[in-house]
């Protein structure tokens, strides 16, 4: 439970994602969202060309959960701020939650200790069928299943460790296809959430039921459910 009763969310994003779509980034949706429609998390943007990347010890001290978007950049992220970010995880208890792309992101990685690789990447366009696959975990409150109308979909096996609950699956291409799309892990002190679904070229962050899953990701991961 964070101490002052609110949570602070740290909303990283390297920003390459289309500005018609996101013309504040998949960042701004995130974090305007949750300033708007929550009365105790204060979320703050941060992007790669800020001090420190964004992710300066301060910033970090002050997250209770960082939110990552990544895609075309993840090599200019330092080591040093992957350290940080590990450090303040696996030491301090904050919290990250991983979206689509990220699953290729140096802190993402770092933390997962695996290559973190999907077997396939297609982008179809097709609908996504999004299944609650664990009730009772408390990301998934309040979900019902739901169509994503266009979405890119990634293959499974996904190389991370087995994770503590698998919350969310996705249909795909008639059914052949079914990915783990909500996942948690416990790293050192910090919880992890990734979520798969979110093709930047498409307006799934601004979906009620996506930004949904994204509020109940944030309480989550800073233990505050
Ligand atoms: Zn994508």
């Amino acid at each position: 439970m964070p101490k002052d009763g609110k949570i602070h969310a740290l909303v990283w994003s390297e920003l390459t994602e289309p500005k018609d779509i996101y013309p504040h980034g998949i960042s701004g949706v995130i974090a305007d969202y949750l300033n708007a429609n929550t009365t105790n998390i204060v979320a703050k943007t941060a992007t790669l060309t800020d001090k420190d990347q964004g992710v300066s010890d301060a910033a970090l001290a002050d997250a209770d959960v960082l939110v990552w978007f990544g895609h075309t950049k993840h090599g200019e992220v330092t080591d040093a701020s992957v350290a940080r970010i590990k450090k303040h995880v696996e030491e301090r208890g904050m919290g990250f939650l991983g979206l689509h792309s990220t699953h290729f992101a140096k802190p993402y990685k770092a933390l997962m200790g695996t290559e973190c690789s999907w077997r396939a990447y297609v982008e179809d366009g097709k609908p996504a069928k999004i299944l609650v696959a664990d009730e009772t975990h408390p990301i998934a409150k309040g979900v019902e299943p739901f169509i994503i109308a266009r979405e890119e979909w990634y293959g499974e096996p996904y190389q991370v460790p087995t994770p503590d609950a698998v919350v969310f699956v996705g249909v795909y291409t008639d059914n052949r296809e079914v990915a783990r799309d909500g996942l948690t892990w416990t790293v050192g002190k910090g919880r992890v959430f990734y979520w798969r679904p979110g093709h930047e070229t498409y307006p799934i962050y601004h979906m009620p039921e996506v930004l949904h899953i994204r509020e109940n990701g944030v309480r989550w991961c800073a233990k505050w459910i």
